[in-house]
């Protein structure tokens, strides 16, 4: 079974019409589920809210009550990128919240897995900073909830945006029980995630970058996905799987790309799903990071939600 996380408050997210990350990249992606015969192939579940207590398992206290007195004074912007509207704050506690919801059923029921159609994006937002999009790293408050309230000792966060997921290392780099495995598009935005970025103290070697230059073959992408997959991912032996899910490697897509056609995101997920098989009971929780083509974005999800449901 795969479940849907999806609540219309993420449309309300408003960046305005010409930000790249708007609400027609959901809009535009329900619209294709349904005529593609998908949306009902799914479980629909409404999401709860995180609270302040699990945004801060990750996060500054002090940022997230200015998170949330900038939106809920009719908006502002936390950096260059990063725009919050009057419901952007209540938007991104619902996108956090949706992997919590995910994880918990996850952790209760064989058998399943869940994606998280959500926005704001997360893995740029660093512990007292939003950035690139971000307000709140939902991957990782899911990674540091699913240890601290179901007591797991070992998380791996598959990052296969095009970006790099800089607030997602900057969280966890000196934690041995996250493994962060990125394999991003560099040099490019932020400017960090090179090889030799591999964790510090206890968490050395528990942060993989796998940069990727521009005109990369998808054949070669994906067999150094493969390499790192069956290698030091299925090593770790995680017991759950989390994966950032951005569709910005997409060939097309206006902001980034790297020549990635849609049924490649169904290869990764396969992929992604023969280690959960393995190692973690199959247990799988994706989120929507980036992806920014409104063409491209609801063809991507749609070969990464076949995959998860095992219909290719
Ligand atoms: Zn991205």
């Amino acid at each position: 079974m795969t479940l849907l996380l999806y609540d219309d408050i993420y449309l309300k997210h408003d960046t305005a019409p010409y930000h790249p990350e708007n609400y027609k990249r959901l809009e535009c992606t329900i619209d294709h589920l349904k005529s593609a015969g998908l949306w009902n192939k799914l479980t629909l579940v409404s999401p709860r809210a995180a609270t302040v207590e699990e945004i801060a398992l990750v996060h500054d206290r002090g940022y997230i009550s200015r998170a949330r007195k900038v939106a809920e004074g009719g908006g502002g912007q936390l950096d260059p990128d990063t725009v919050l509207s009057r419901d952007s704050y209540q938007a991104a506690i619902y996108a956090a919240g949706a992997l919590l919801t995910a994880s918990d059923l996850v952790m209760g029921k064989k058998d399943t897995n869940a994606f998280c159609l959500v926005r704001p994006p997360g893995h740029h937002a660093r512990p007292a900073r939003g950035m690139g999009f971000c307000i709140f790293n939902n991957a990782a408050i899911a990674a540091q909830y699913l240890i601290s309230r179901h007591k797991l000792e070992r998380v791996l966060i598959v990052d296969w945006d095009c970006h790099h997921g800089n607030g997602t290392q900057e969280i966890f780099y000196n934690d041995p029980r996250v493994l962060y495995l990125s394999l991003h598009r560099w040099p490019f935005y932020p400017g960090t995630g090179g090889k030799d970025e591999r964790g510090n103290g206890e968490g050395d070697g528990f942060t993989i970058n796998i940069p990727i230059r521009e005109g990369t073959s998808p054949e070669e992408y994906i067999q150094s996905f493969r390499n790192v997959m069956n290698g030091s991912a299925s090593a770790f032996d995680p017991e759950f799987i989390i994966i950032s899910a951005g569709f910005d490697t997409y060939a097309e897509d206006p902001i980034a790309g790297l020549g990635l056609s849609a049924k490649d995101f169904a290869t990764l997920t396969k992929i992604t799903m023969d280690v959960a098989k393995r190692c973690s009971q199959d247990r799988i929780v994706s989120c929507l990071e980036g992806g920014y083509s409104l063409q491209g974005l609801p063809l991507c999800i749609e070969q990464h939600l076949n995959a998860l449901l095992e219909i290719t």
